[in-house]
């Protein structure tokens, strides 16, 4: 299958504890489908809330769905003997956003490098040298090697990351917001390194973020959630340079495109207030009270993601 990962019906729900009993559900993940190429970066966009984060822990079974199911080469991982979810914890990864919290202070950088080799029982013959490696695959060196996280900035601490991460030699990252708690004047340092060793890996990646710009970046395809759900899929450049859903249309008219044609003919749009409650969503489409064009059906009836191009998909009634 040219597919890494399929996801098809997605579901998770996270109960609302009252005093006596559960409140009610916060649909965080609620139907959601989608397929990601081996090889490609796949990116995951939309507000905080909007349930992307839940779909990158969802389908490394960090946390389980609710329901859905979750293809890995081919297999649902939901299915896995012991042996399937070693094998699993080997090939996929995740890269967390926070890099102070994501590294054990007590650990040298040699230690926390070699400490998923350890734990699956991998033989390394010369340990140092594996280490030392990675360390410069990443863009970090030897003089690192027994030094504690504390003494590193928050680029260099997702350098330490990236290389644990590829001690394991996955074919699949998550990568979780990876810059988001970075300086302006890392990130794009950080995002070249991801790209060099994803070619020279074969990686492919999931790649979770709020920010538009970085995403269009990375990715090869996009997904825009919005509320638990997917509004639009598309290839990178089509989506960005000719939106269809209403919610990606307004998200991508908020941020500045260096190119002046595409800026010209972007639509300024703007959403009327906050996003709405996951608890209980709206009737019909979820971004019926925020949408500028909504009409009768849309407020009765919810939209299926529908294809409407070669590569394009998009749950909208006005389409
Ligand atoms: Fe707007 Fe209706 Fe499309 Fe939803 S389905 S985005 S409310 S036009």
């Amino acid at each position: 299958t040219k597919y890494i990962l399929q996801v098809r019906n997605l579901k998770k729900y996270f109960p609302v504890k009252g005093l006596f009993f559960t409140k009610g559900y916060v649909k965080a993940v609620d139907g959601v489908s989608f397929e990601i190429l081996r090889g490609e970066t796949f990116g995951l966009v939309g507000e905080s809330g909007c349930g992307k984060t839940t779909v990158g822990r969802t389908i490394l079974r960090l946390i389980e769905p609710t329901d859905g199911q979750i293809l890995f080469e081919g297999k649902d991982i939901m299915k896995f003997s012991k042996k399937d979810i070693n094998r699993f914890r080997r090939k996929a990864q995740i890269m967390f956003q926070d890099p102070y919290s994501s590294l054990n202070p007590r650990q040298t950088v040699f230690q926390i490098v070699m400490e998923p080799v350890r734990h699956h029982g991998i033989e390394v013959d010369d340990p140092e040298a594996f280490v030392i490696d990675l360390l410069e695959r990443v863009g970090l060196n030897e003089s690192h090697l027994y030094r504690y996280p504390h003494e590193f900035s928050g680029g260099q601490r997702q350098r330490i990351a990236m290389a644990r991460i590829l001690s394991l030699k996955p074919e699949f990252v998550v990568l979780d917001e990876p810059t988001s708690a970075l300086d302006v004047s890392v990130q794009a340092n950080i995002l070249n390194t991801l790209k060099d060793i994803q070619d020279e890996y074969k990686l492919t990646y999931l790649f979770i973020s709020h920010d538009l710009a970085i995403v269009k970046y990375m990715s090869h395809r996009i997904g825009v959630m919005y509320l638990g759900k997917l509004a639009e899929v598309g290839n990178s450049e089509s989506i960005f340079e000719e939106p269809l859903h209403p919610y990606t249309k307004a998200l991508f008219s908020a941020i500045p495109i260096p190119d002046p044609d595409i800026e010209k003919k972007k639509e300024r749009i703007k959403v009327i207030g906050e996003p709405p409650s996951p608890i209980n969503p709206p009737e019909g489409c979820r971004f019926n009270p925020r949408c500028q064009y909504a009409k009768d059906i849309c407020r009765e009836k919810e939209p299926e993601l529908k294809k409407v191009d070669s590569d394009r998909f998009v749950a909208c009634w006005l389409y």
